[in-house]
């Protein structure tokens, strides 16, 4: 059954493809009717979800070592191939005046950034001795991260993408890091190497005051919730608005 639903090739991708081999091919199907049903009723994991999410994206390499971004944009790209550039509507707190303001975007007006790096792995050289390379955190990592409830981690974060030492020695590595340029240079691949959502301005429509909203609130990424959810705990609430 699978087989004769359509898979298509993915272009364009966030990492600009540095991650993968050479002759990298990605495809994605649209989500089918069952699974809209599925994503907009079940309460499970967000590890359970992403894998859920996974089922119909293919790739000629290991697809858990698709970059986390690449990922959100294929699942966005999922979503409008299959329900079309909905809207999406968004609740948050004004900069200016905290007034509580409601905005909706449609779905293929949101863009991603690029990766900022001309190749990879970017490695960080010290002296003669210290030698770090780092490549984006892929969708395994994701997981291992929530399972070990470090997705909101940074030292943790950072460790997973630290390629050429293993998980716990890297976490040691960074956390005991002291040198005020050496930190300054992991924040700065931080920033290089987490490539996201393009964030989207709103004008406060009590204050005017020009809003900068972050679609991509940490890992819990609007995109991995439910099709429709009723409320967000978080400051930032999003529902997927299918009215037009
Ligand atoms: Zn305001």
């Amino acid at each position: 059954m699978e087989k004769n639903l359509p898979y298509i090739q993915v272009k364009d991708l966030p990492s600009k493809g540095l991650a993968y081999p050479e002759n990298y091919n990605i495809t994605y199907r649209p989500f089918t009717y069952g699974e809209v049903k599925q994503y907009s009723t079940s309460n499970i994991s967000l590890q359970d979800r992403v894998k859920q999410l996974m089922e119909g994206i293919n790739a000629n390499f290991d697809k858990y070592s698709i970059t986390l971004m690449d990922f959100l944009f294929i699942i966005l790209l999922r979503r409008i191939s299959t329900l079309g550039s909905t809207n999406l509507k968004l609740t948050y707190f004004c900069n200016g005046c905290r007034e509580e303001n409601t905005e909706t975007i449609k779905l293929n007006n949101i863009e991603f950034k690029d990766l900022e790096v001309k190749k990879l792995p970017l490695v960080l050289k010290i002296n003669e001795d210290e030698r770090y390379e780092f490549t984006p955190l892929t969708v395994g990592d994701y997981i291992q991260l929530l399972d070990m409830k470090k997705d909101n981690d940074d030292i943790a974060v950072m460790a997973k993408q630290m390629r050429n030492m293993k998980y716990e020695d890297a976490y040691r590595v960074i956390a005991n890091e002291y040198r005020p340029d050496v930190i300054e240079i992991y924040s700065e691949i931080d920033k290089k190497l987490n490539h996201g959502v393009k964030p989207v301005k709103f004008k406060c429509k009590k204050c005017q005051f020009e809003n900068e909203v972050n679609l991509d609130t940490g890992g819990d990424s609007f995109l991995l919730d439910k099709f429709r959810s009723p409320q967000r705990p978080n400051s930032l609430r999003i529902v997927l608005d299918e009215g037009a």
